[in-house]
């Protein structure tokens, strides 16, 4: 059993009931095929966070058979299912990034071209600047089973702003500052591989000034979007919002991130 504080009540519920919910913007997005991908969610104040369970179809995913896992990626909550297989990256990420309360991991089409490759998505499109604030940079190739995988996304992600990454030969993990966000970054991750790999057969995308995308994500993270309700007012439902309505995957906490990495 894990030692760590219990959760404040009501939290699991209601992240099983979010990251459930946040496996059908996947499929909705066309980022995953049969049982491939993942989202989870830390539950705040304890040492715990959400997932999917392993192999289990898409349209077969509910709030009650989520898996509640420890920070060691330990099953707390499994109800018998086993955590899905990217377990161990996603807690490395949650103890590594205490910044970071959401997680997703996807095989999206253009963004595993790139991976294959071993190529950097270019900050060439507006969108890019506004949400990456760099280039989607690769991590290294690494075996699903140890630590090597959280390891990789840490070591990538740690000094940059962009909230993906492109494993190599792999696919895409996101991070963001709960798991919406993180599913967010992995939808505009495909859309900006799939646009500039387009861009490609046509020719040399141009570059943006680096003053250009800095001045870019500034703007898109801290002002872009609806201002932030009163103290005490009720916040839009997630419901109520398109993901492109909500402010970009900020995470604000991140102090570590370079001004232009
Ligand atoms: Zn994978």
């Amino acid at each position: 059993m894990s030692s760590s504080p219990p959760a404040p009540p009501g939290a699991v519920a209601r992240l099983r009931a979010q990251v459930s919910e946040l496996h059908q913007e996947l499929v909705r997005y066309q980022l995953v095929v049969w049982t491939a991908g993942n989202v989870s969610a830390r539950v705040p104040g304890a040492d715990l966070f959400v997932i999917k369970p392993s192999g289990v179809d898409y349209d077969r995913l509910a709030p009650s058979n989520m898996i509640v896992c420890d920070l060691d990626g330990r099953v707390v909550e499994g109800g018998g299912l086993s955590p899905s297989s990217d377990t161990a990256a996603h807690a490395y990420v949650y103890r590594h990034m205490p910044e970071v309360s959401g997680v997703v991991h996807t095989h999206s089409t253009y963004a595993c071209a790139w991976a294959a490759r071993g190529e950097a998505v270019p900050c060439v499109l507006t969108a890019m600047a506004d949400e990456f604030g760099a280039e989607i940079p690769v991590g290294p190739f690494a075996l699903i089973g140890d630590d090597s995988i959280g390891r990789g996304i840490v070591d990538t992600l740690r000094g940059h702003r962009s909230p993906a990454v492109l494993m190599r030969n792999h696919g895409v993990f996101t991070v963001g500052k709960d798991a919406r966000a993180a599913v967010k970054a992995a939808v505009m991750c495909e859309d900006v591989a799939r646009t500039v790999h387009i861009s490609r057969q046509l020719g040399e995308p141009l570059p943006i000034a680096g003053p250009d995308i800095d001045r870019l994500y500034d703007r898109y993270q801290n002002v872009y979007g609806q201002p932030a309700p009163p103290a005490g007012a009720a916040a839009p439902s997630a419901a109520d919002l398109s993901p492109f309505d909500l402010p970009a995957a900020d995470l604000s906490a991140r102090t570590d991130r370079g001004a232009t990495a």
